[in-house]
C-alpha cells in the first residue's frame, strides 16, 4: 500500500509540473535536495516532477550502444556496472531497506534491458534510431524509479511513471514531437487516480511512445520539452525547470563569466535564444504552453531560494534594446549560386526543399538575388547528410554548370544577439559590427531576424568565445 499525502489534490491547489535536469539528480546529494524542494511545495502546490537521467548517463547509454553496434565486444559490460554502481549508490543512501527491497529488482531488470539491447547491436553490428531510443532513454527509468522510492522514503507519497504510458509521439525517432490531443487525454487519465490519492507522479523525462507503444525520444535534452508538454496536458498553473543556474543569463556563463541572470524573459526571447544554442531550456521547450499562456520559470536546485527567471508571454520589463547574447559554435555555411536558366527563386526553392526533405534547420540564410547567390548555415551534424541530397537534386545541374559547384565553410560559429526590444532601437547592428571590428574579428555573414528579435553573426568558431564576449561588454549586458 502506498501511503497517501497528507492533503490530497482534489482540494484545489496551484498544479506546479517541476523538471529536475540531470545536475539536479547526479548522486544522492542531489536527489536529496530534489525530495526536500518537492516536499517542501507539496504543503501550497500540487506537484508533478519530470526527472532527467542521473547526469552522463544518456551519454553513456548511447555511447555504450554505438560500440557495441561497431562490434567492440564487452564495452557495454564496464558501462553495466558503473550504471549499477551509481544508482546502487543512491539506493544505499537514500532509501529504507523496505524501498531498497521494492527498487532494487526493478533497477536490476533496466539493467538486464541495457544489456540484452547491446548483445543485440553486437550480434547485428547495427543500432537503428529506434532501437537507440529504446536503449537511450533507460536513464530516465532508473532516475525516476529511484527519485519516487526516495520520496517515499521520506514519507512522501509518491509512484514512478513511464512517460511512454503518457506522451503518445510521431515515430520521428532521436527527436519525436507529441500529438496533442492524444497525449493530452493519455496523460489526464493515467494521472488522474493518482492525483486523486495526493501521490506526488515521477515521470520519465525524454521519453514518449508512438501510438504502437514503441519507445521515442524528444531529442537531447528533451526533458524540458517533456515538462512543458506535461504542464500544457494537465493545465498547470507553473511549469518549474531545475537545473545548475540561477536562471536563463545574458550569455552562457561558461564563456560571459559575467553573465547576469535575466528576472524575465519573454516566450519569444526564450524561443530565439534556446533555437541559437542556449543549452538552458530545449529549443522546442516554450511550444506546448503558448497556447495556454503557461509560465515556465527557470530555479537553481543548488540554490532553490533565487527567485530564478520566469519566462511568460510578454516580459514586462519594457528595457530597451538587447537583452542577451548567444550562440551556436559548430555550424557551416554554404554557398549556392545559379546561372542563366537557373533563376534566384528557382534556386532557392529547389534548395530549401532539400532542406526540407532532410530535416535540417537553416540558421541564417542571406541571398545576392542580382548574382543568383544563396548563402545559408546549418548545424555541422547536418551538412554530411544534405551535402549528399543536394549534391543528388543537382546532380545534372552541376554536371552541366547550370550551378556553381557546392561551396562550403565548416567551424563557423553564429553569434545570435537577442531581445523583444530591438526594434525600433537604431544602430544596434552597426555597435556590434565596431565592436567586434575593434578586437579584429572578422564578420563573415550577417542577418537581422524577420521579427526583429534578433540579429546573427556568422564568424569564425575559433574566434566564437572572443565574439560573444565583445557583444555582451559592448551593450553593457
Ligand atoms: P540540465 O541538465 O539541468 O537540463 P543543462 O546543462 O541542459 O542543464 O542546461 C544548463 C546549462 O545551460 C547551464 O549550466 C549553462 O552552462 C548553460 N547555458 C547556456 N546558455 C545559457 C544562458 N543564456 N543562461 C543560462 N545558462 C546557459
Ligand atoms: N537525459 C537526456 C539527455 O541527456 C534528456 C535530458 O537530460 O533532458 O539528453
Ligand atoms: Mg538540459
Amino acid at each position: 500500500m502506498t501511503k497517501e499525502n497528507p492533503a490530497p489534490g482534489r482540494a484545489k491547489k496551484p498544479l506546479l509540473v517541476m523538471k529536475f535536469g540531470g545536475t539536479s539528480v547526479a548522486n544522492a546529494e542531489r536527489m536529496k535536495a530534489v525530495a526536500e524542494i518537492v516536499a517542501e511545495h507539496l504543503g501550497r502546490s500540487e506537484v508533478i516532477a519530470v526527472v532527467s537521467a542521473l547526469g552522463g548517463v544518456t551519454d553513456m547509454l548511447i555511447r555504450a550502444a554505438n560500440e557495441a553496434s561497431e562490434g567492440e565486444q564487452g564495452h557495454w559490460n564496464s558501462v553495466r556496472r558503473e550504471l549499477a554502481q551509481r544508482h546502487r549508490e543512491v539506493a544505499d543512501q537514500m532509501l529504507t531497506a523496505a524501498e531498497q527491497a521494492r527498487v532494487l529488482p526493478r533497477l536490476a531488470e533496466q539493467l538486464r534491458r541495457f544489456e540484452s539491447l547491446c548483445s543485440g547491436f553486437a550480434l547485428v553490428r547495427e543500432v537503428t534510431p529506434r532501437a537507440m531510443d529504446a536503449l537511450s532513454s533507460l536513464g530516465e527509468l532508473m532516475s525516476a524509479t529511484l527519485l519516487a522510492a526516495v520520496l517515499r522514503s521520506r514519507g512522501v507519497a509518491s509512484e514512478a511513471v513511464d512517460a511512454a504510458e503518457l506522451i503518445v509521439t510521431d515515430e520521428n525517432f532521436g527527436n519525436a514531437s507529441p500529438l496533442e490531443a492524444e497525449t493530452a487525454a493519455k496523460t489526464r487519465e493515467r494521472l488522474a487516480p493518482l492525483r486523486r490519492r495526493g501521490i506526488v507522479p515521477v515521470v520519465t523525462g525524454f521519453r514518449g511512445a508512438t501510438r504502437d507503444g514503441l519507445a521515442t525520444t524528444l531529442g537531447r535534452g528533451g526533458s524540458d520539452y517533456s515538462g512543458t508538454i506535461l504542464g500544457a496536458a494537465l493545465d498547470a498553473s507553473e511549469v518549474w525547470i531545475w537545473t545548475d543556474v540561477d536562471g536563463v543569463m545574458t550569455a552562457d556563463p561558461r564563456f560571459v563569466p559575467s553573465a547576469r541572470i535575466l528576472p524575465e524573459v519573454s516566450y519569444r526571447e526564450a524561443i530565439e535564444l534556446s533555437f541559437f544554442g542556449a543549452k538552458v531550456l530545449h529549443p522546442k521547450t516554450i511550444q506546448p504552453v503558448m497556447k495556454k499562456r503557461i509560465p515556465v520559470r527557470i530555479k537553481n536546485s543548488f540554490n532553490p531560494s533565487a527567485k530564478g527567471t520566469r519566462i511568460a508571454p510578454s516580459a514586462s520589463s519594457g528595457q530597451p534594446g538587447m537583452k542577451a547574447v548567444t550562440c551556436v559554435t559548430d555550424a557551416v555555411l554554404v554557398t549556392m549560386s545559379g546561372k542563366d536558366t537557373m533563376s534566384f527563386p528557382r534556386l532557392a526553392t529547389r534548395v530549401f526543399n532539400g532542406l526540407h526533405l532532410e530535416s535540417v534547420t537553416a540558421l541564417m540564410a542571406t541571398q545576392s538575388s542580382a548574382d543568383n547567390v544563396l548563402c545559408f548555415a546549418i548545424h555541422a551534424i547536418d551538412w554530411p547528410r544534405l551535402k549528399t541530397r543536394l549534391e543528388k537534386m543537382f546532380e545534372l545541374e552541376l554536371l552541366h554548370e547550370y550551378v556553381g559547384p557546392l561551396e562550403f565553410r565548416s567551424k563557423i560559429a553564429i553569434v545570435v544577439a537577442v531581445g523583444e526590444n530591438m526594434k525600433g532601437t537604431p544602430g544596434l547592428a552597426g555597435r556590434a559590427f565596431s565592436a567586434l571590428g575593434r578586437r579584429g574579428i572578422n564578420i563573415i555573414a550577417i542577418a537581422q531576424g524577420s521579427s526583429e528579435l534578433s540579429i546573427s553573426f556568422a564568424v569564425k568558431a575559433s574566434e566564437v568565445k572572443e565574439a560573444v564576449s565583445a557583444v555582451h561588454e559592448e551593450f553593457g549586458l
